[in-house]
């Protein structure tokens, strides 16, 4: 399937997409205007396919091994995704701190769904760790992250070293937007400053047309939303659903510092917010008997070291007294050494 005839595609076209190894029908079709409507299955041809006129290449949708292109340079990072644009491929990006996990690889997924050009970026970005935080000792397994990125297929990783992100004489910063306020806003003084920073940077060197984030960092959805909607930039966010394991533990690349104690101990994270949902199916409404129910499955289970428990609205992250509507449940606490997050939205 998808390997088209050369005899498709103008002469013109040829010239300047058919290069070492095979072109995919997707690329044809897209080069003749007929983007809408290509099937996935038809992307790709075989192997990782370089168009190299335009520098651009696509991972083979069922590669298994292939190693994507790792570009360490903004500006050669954005040349890629130019070309991409060019050839009509729409860019997906899904920005990472490495440590991958199944949570991280389904956004990949989801952007290979749905875009035809897929970039993944792998940077530990040390403005939105506070001073007391683990941005020294947060783990960096960039082996097993590329490839993990080669089996889902990613077509381009953009990972930075801190001076090309961070030159000494940088010193804009971006004012997170009002709904950083709360929450981890008050646990984490300049967290989102750094989220937004860092966002809107990799959001001017790739110029993506959407960017994939995780329903598990909440409130950083909210923050890059609003953010790109205030000031009026040109790329879609979307939000896809926390990836858990079985038991309900919400992936997240700091569980590696869970004993196997703590891991248990952690559960009662989900159990209390799955508690506080059923109870609102049940028909409890008030958000403060719902946060202390949370609170007190956190407590059964010994986690005393509680950054907040929160019941509120899912736009703003203002407090609720009575549910009207969907509301979410927000979590923040420490198990052992190790702080966690996470959230359920109540409906
Ligand atoms: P991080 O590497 O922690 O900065 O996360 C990169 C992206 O992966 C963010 O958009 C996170 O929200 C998302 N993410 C992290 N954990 C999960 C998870 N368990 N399920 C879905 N997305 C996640």
């Amino acid at each position: 399937m998808g390997t088209a005839q050369a005899s498709d595609v103008s002469n013109a076209t040829q010239r300047s997409y058919v290069v070492r190894g095979e072109k995919t029908r997707s690329m044809e079709l897209l080069l003749r205007g007929h983007c809408a409507g290509v099937g996935r299955t038809e992307r790709h041809a075989a192997g990782a396919t370089w168009y190299e006129e335009r520098g651009v290449c696509m991972a083979n949708e069922t590669s298994s091994t292939s190693t994507p292109r790792v570009v360490r340079v903004g500006a050669e990072a954005r040349d890629l995704i130019r070309a991409a644009q060019r050839a009509g491929l729409r860019v997906g990006l899904v920005p990472t701190m490495g440590a991958l996990h199944d949570g991280h690889l389904s956004l990949v997924e989801a952007a290979r769904r749905e875009c035809r050009f897929t970039v993944a970026t792998v940077f530990v970005n040390p403005t939105q760790f506070g001073p007391q935080e683990d941005f020294s000792r947060y783990p960096r397994t960039w082996d097993e992250d590329l490839a993990a990125l080669g089996r889902v297929g990613v077509d381009l990783v953009f990972a930075p070293e801190v001076s090309e992100m961070y030159p000494p004489n940088c010193t804009t910063a971006i004012a997170p937007p009002r709904v950083a306020m709360p929450l981890e806003g008050q646990c984490r003084p300049g967290h989102f400053r750094g989220v937004a920073t860092i966002v809107m940077k990799l959001f001017q060197l790739l110029p993506a047309d959407a960017a994939y984030f995780g329903q598990k960092d909440y409130q950083q959805t909210l923050v890059v939303r609003h953010m790109v909607e205030d000031l009026n930039m040109p790329i879609a966010i979307e939000v896809r659903p926390t990836v858990r394991d079985p038991d309900g533990l919400a992936l997240s690349s700091r569980n590696r510092y869970l004993s196997a104690a703590e891991r248990q101990q952690a559960l009662a994270i989900i159990r209390g917010l799955r508690h506080a949902l059923e109870l609102v199916r049940q028909g409890e409404r008030n958000a403060i008997v719902l946060q202390n129910a949370i609170r007190a499955t956190l407590i059964d289970a010994s986690i005393r070291s509680i950054d907040y428990v929160a019941v509120v609205d899912p736009e703003s992250l203002g407090n609720l007294e009575l549910l009207a509507g969907p509301a979410m449940a927000l979590v923040a606490c420490r198990v052992g050494a190790t702080r966690l997050i996470d959230n359920l939205r109540l409906e």
